[in-house]
């Protein structure tokens, strides 16, 4: 428990006990200790600085690619969504936007002043937190290569510029320092026709409906694909698409998507996970590595 009221000192939520359920896109999963919503980037400043620097802290955004175990998260977990949501042009083709943005919007508002280059934003339903936390993806773009310069936040809440050298960018993973985490970025974009790019952003939404479960409870793709491969094309080789445990199962229509069907403890999940990748490594020789974040007790 914390050794102040946290309550008292920021503007922002604060609750104790909660339900991460209701904060993950899968929709399963156990409880936050404590639990953060800042009301924007100086009271999070504020907020951090009182915690106690013992305390284990979680940044999430929409929970798009995020477990949180049975027994839950022992520490404060931080949504900055929706309290980190300013955004700006600065300089004719610089988006600049803070952690809590969708990528939606990312997509959407670059696109509105004539700016092209992040329409692969727009199906991806994270934030540009977590979408710089993950080098985020679609379609042969990935986040990276759109930033020129972040901003973090240490324990303490002091803010430090940052540039892209300064981290280890890979495949779906992100090096940073230790102790920051995002709260800005600057993208940049360029002038070019945004009726052009509205059409590619419908035909993008277009396609990931056709190809992937939407509107059912899911993280999106489990596991990283090896290089190569597909990781969907080596799970359905295995013939595992509809295997279930508890209320988890592969999906029929995309063999990387794991469906919650409305009861799945965050244990059925983690269970179907580590199936899939054993049946796959003892079937085809290769081990898939989770893309997804799997945090907290069992
Ligand atoms: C239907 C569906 C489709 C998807 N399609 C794609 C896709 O095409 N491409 C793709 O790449 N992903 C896809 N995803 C996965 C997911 O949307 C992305 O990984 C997204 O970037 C996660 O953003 P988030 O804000 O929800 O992060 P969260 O799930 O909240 O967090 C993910 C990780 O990032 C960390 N994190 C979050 N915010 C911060 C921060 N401010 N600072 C530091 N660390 C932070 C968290 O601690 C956690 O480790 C899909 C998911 C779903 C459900």
């Amino acid at each position: 428990m914390h050794a102040i009221d946290m309550t008292e000192i920021t503007r922002g939520l604060v609750r104790y006990n909660e339900p991460m359920a209701k904060h993950t896109s899968w929709r399963a999963g156990g409880a936050a200790r404590c639990f953060f919503e800042p009301a924007d980037l100086d009271d999070l400043a504020v907020f951090m600085a009182q915690l106690s620097d013992r305390e284990p802290r979680l940044f999430i955004g929409l929970g798009s690619n995020l477990l949180v175990r049975d027994g839950g998260y022992p520490g404060t977990v931080i949504m900055v969504t929706p309290g980190l949501g300013e955004w700006s042009v600065i300089g004719g083709e610089v988006l600049r936007a803070q952690a809590g943005v969708t990528c939606a919007k990312v997509a959407r508002n670059s696109v509105r002043r004539g700016l092209v280059g992040a329409e692969f934003f727009a199906g991806i339903p994270g934030t540009v937190g977590g979408a710089l936390a993950m080098n985020a993806g679609a379609f042969g773009s990935e986040t990276w290569e759109l930033v020129e310069a972040v901003t973090t936040i240490d324990r303490a809440g002091g803010l430090h510029a940052r540039l892209p050298g300064d981290f280890r960018v890979g495949y779906r993973q992100v090096e940073c320092p230790a102790g920051e985490w995002f709260v800005a970025a600057d993208f940049r974009l360029h002038g070019g026709d945004g009726e052009a790019a509205a059409e590619r952003i419908r035909e993008l939404l277009e396609r990931r409906n056709r190809q992937q479960p939407t509107g059912l409870a899911s993280c999106g793709s489990v596991f990283r694909n090896p290089a190569g491969e597909h990781a969907a094309r080596l799970i359905e080789a295995c013939g595992l698409k509809g295997l279930s445990v508890g209320g988890a199962q592969v999906s029929d229509q995309h063999a990387n998507f794991i469906i919650n069907n409305g009861a799945a403890s965050a244990e059925d999940i983690e269970t179907l996970i580590g199936r899939v990748a054993e049946t796959v490594e003892r079937e085809c020789g290769i081990r898939l590595a989770p893309e997804v974040r799997i945090v907290g007790e069992r």
